[in-house]
């Protein structure tokens, strides 16, 4: 239960006064549900009011605010010109200008011969000092509207900055004083302010820096930010650690006839990092390990070597992949592999129904299947494990913190190994993954053949096409991928139909189309035809269906390549080359091409090393897009920018630690005021695993 002290930050912002139901809805937009999200809007921008001159002395396109005199209105002489009121100060005239401007609003805000605080941008204009729409006009005796600094905040339509200030202001009045959560030396060695001295000072600055990256101000808020996350994740992990798990050893003999049966011998990487999940596993801790391992690495061969201890320890594991295609394509390249090690493999997907189902679910309750692939529906109701010891997860992006805290809080117990082929710069891992140990495969198998990258614009399609008549004829395998033109497959689907359709009539049958509307069956089938070569170039339009292992494929055309994330294409790309044939990566752009596009496909030609393309992509188009803000789990941020807070970030992810290490639990007068950062910062699902939550 939150604390009733932040009962009124969790009010709907229309409490506050100004807010009725349509400025309600244009904050929403912002962002805005509660009066905290207001205490958090960040502003973009600092004006700065205090310059007060003399009308002559005003500089040229500056921000001036001038005590003056009224003299005398000048309605536009003809349509299409500015309302004029001329003014004075001792020093000479300033003009006041408003386009469509209304006589008799502005005569009572102006009487001739009264004198009035204004305060706008100064224009020299025609030999004239003019301010064209004044942002603030009062009599002097409310001088004190005016802000010395004023914060300018995001705006959006419908919504006057002057109500959006006030709605703000409202905010602040019903901010209470809260208990200090920070470490009283971090506090004083860095100077911050508290809390809600901190956001006074924000919201009504007096000090033109605040919003600078190394402001006491913003750093303490961005710090609340960042430690009420890390503090969350450590908390899952130290309850995890609390609750004991499987201690997983065998005789190793499956582990062994893996490795001696496979076709290669694992790369140093892979041994490494079997090693450090054979430890893990070794411990009765329950194990929550990420792995990360470019496309191409040979997590697969991880992942089987890592089930055969599982089951040698008498457990069971499940693959989980992302979709049903990929479940499939899973259970085809681990087939051959678990065989060798004499253990049973078995898919459950949604597709999965009725008798097969229950088959299905009886041989994994009677603990016959060793491993299990499949999609979420092998976390529903309804499935029952006989000795379930380990969980796999390939490519994180959809199982974010929140399923992590979930499948915490449940207080499951088997192992967790999450996969994914994703680099994640460090600062970005902390801040997603700060609850989970991080492996890294970071050596090719040998013998792979390098891409050859070629950025083409889609004028030369022709040549493209005529090179994969090429292709066909040598009896090759390609993929052609289709551009997300928006976040409707309809329209994607139209424009791959068109393609597909176009090659069809060239190339025949041939070509085939995959695309995420089909029935799973059907996908299947189609590469099921792929792989043994019935079809030969593959037109697809998501991404994820591509994420198949199909050798014999050498060419990867990507249509409008610049719509792309870096990462993605990556991906893509390294569905290629792995055989002996010289394999090629074609980016079809659409011109003209972006400054930024520009350099992000010229980085994928240049490059092959997944991490130095996730920074170079993390750099150029920030952070939130490298991995698809709402399904990497990785939040919203107001005050903190990862990109250069990355100090801060190891401070936070530190104290948490240590708090997390003496106080799990949060007790005490401390413990409390955690307790209110975490329900300040929405991380109610961490304080329920407190003993007493
Ligand atoms: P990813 O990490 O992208 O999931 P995969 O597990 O699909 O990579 O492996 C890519 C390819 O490399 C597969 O064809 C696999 O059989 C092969 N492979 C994996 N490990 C090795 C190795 N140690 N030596 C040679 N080939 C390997
Ligand atoms: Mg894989």
């Amino acid at each position: 239960m939150r604390p009733q002290i932040l009962f009124p930050l969790f009010a709907d912002t229309n409490v506050l006064a100004g807010v009725g139901p349509k400025v309600a809805q244009s904050l929403e937009k912002l962002g805005a549900n509660h009066v905290f999200d207001l205490l958090c809007m960040m502003p973009v921008s600092m004006i700065d009011r205090r310059s007060r001159p003399p009308i002559t002395q005003a500089v040229d396109g500056q921000i001036a605010s001038f005590d003056v005199e009224v003299e005398a209105h000048n309605p536009p002489p003809r349509r299409g010109l500015p309302y004029r009121v001329r003014c004075f100060d001792d020093s000479g005239f300033l003009t006041l200008a408003w386009f469509h401007g209304r006589p008799d609003y502005l005569m009572r805000q102006l009487p001739p011969g009264e004198r009035r605080i204004v305060s706008g941008k100064v224009e020299r204009f025609s030999g004239e000092i003019q301010m064209l729409h004044p942002d603030y006009i009062v009599p002097l005796s409310q001088s004190g509207d005016i802000p010395a600094i004023e914060p300018v905040y995001p705006m959006t339509q419908g919504l006057a900055a002057k109500t959006l200030r006030k709605a703000i202001t409202g905010a602040l009045e019903r901010a209470p004083e809260l208990e200090e959560w920070i470490d009283p030396g971090l506090m004083e060695k860095r100077h911050w302010p508290a809390w809600r001295e901190a956001l006074v000072a924000l919201h009504h600055p007096t000090d033109l820096h605040v919003l600078e990256d190394q402001s006491p101000v913003r750093c303490r808020l961005a710090y609340d930010e960042l430690l009420s996350r890390q503090l969350a994740l450590a908390l899952v992990r130290a309850h995890r650690r609390a609750v004991l798990g499987m201690a997983l050893t065998g005789n190793g003999r499956k582990v062994q006839a893996i490795l001696d049966t496979a076709p290669f011998a694992p790369t140093g990487a892979q041994s490494r990092v079997f090693a450090e999940i054979e430890a893990d596993m070794a411990v009765p801790e329950r194990m929550m390990r990420l792995l990360q391992g470019d496309v191409g690495s040979g997590k697969t061969f991880v992942a089987a070597l890592a089930a055969a201890r599982a089951v040698e320890a008498g457990g069971q594991c499940a693959i989980m992949a992302p979709t049903e295609i990929l479940a499939r394509q899973h259970t085809l390249s681990l087939a051959p592999l678990l065989k060798g090690a004499d253990m049973t493999l078995d898919v459950l997907t949604g597709r999965d129904k009725g008798a097969g189902r229950a088959d299905i679910l009886a041989r994994l309750k009677s603990g016959e299947t060793d491993v299990v692939c499949g999609t979420h529906a092998l976390f529903q109701e309804g499935v029952e494990f006989h000795n379930l010891a380990l969980v796999i997860i390939d490519e994180q992006h959809r199982f974010g913190v929140s399923d992590r805290l979930r499948l915490s809080a449940k207080g499951a117990r088997p192992d967790l190994l999450v996969m994914t082929a994703t680099p994640i710069p460090r600062t970005l891992a902390l801040a997603v993954y700060g609850d989970m140990d991080l492996s890294k495969l970071d050596e090719k198998p040998p013998g792979r053949k390098p891409v050859i990258t070629r950025v083409i614009p889609l004028a030369r399609l022709e040549d493209v096409i005529t090179r994969l008549g090429q292709l066909i004829h040598d009896g090759g395998r390609g993929y052609w991928v289709c551009p997300l033109v928006e976040e409707s497959d309809k329209i994607d689907l139209a424009a791959a139909e068109d393609r597909y359709n176009d090659l069809k009539a060239r190339f025949g049958d041939s070509i085939g189309l995959i695309h995420g509307r089909m029935p799973a069956k059907d996908k299947e089938a189609l590469s099921l035809a792929f792989k043994n070569g019935d079809i030969q170039i593959l037109v697809a339009t998501t991404v994820v269906e591509v994420g198949m292992d199909v050798p014999e494929a050498s060419v990867m055309v990507i249509e409008q390549a610049e719509r792309f994330g870096l990462a993605q294409l990556h991906q893509l790309r390294g569905r290629v080359g792995r055989s002996a044939r010289p394999s090629s990566c074609l980016l079809l752009y659409q011109s003209p091409l972006s400054e930024t596009a520009r350099k992000r496909l010229e980085t994928l030609r240049s490059t092959d090393d997944g991490f130095l393309i996730a920074e170079t992509d993390w750099k150029l188009r920030g952070m939130g897009d490298l991995l698809g803000m709402r399904q990497s789990g990785l939040p919203r941020n107001r005050f903190a920018r990862l990109e250069s807070d990355t100090e801060l970030l190891e401070v936070a992810n530190a104290q948490a630690r240590l708090i997390a290490q003496n106080d799990p639990d949060l007790v005490g007068k401390h413990g409390a005021a955690l307790r209110q950062l975490l329900y300040l910062f929405e991380q109610d699902q961490a304080v329920r695993l407190l003993s007493s939550g």
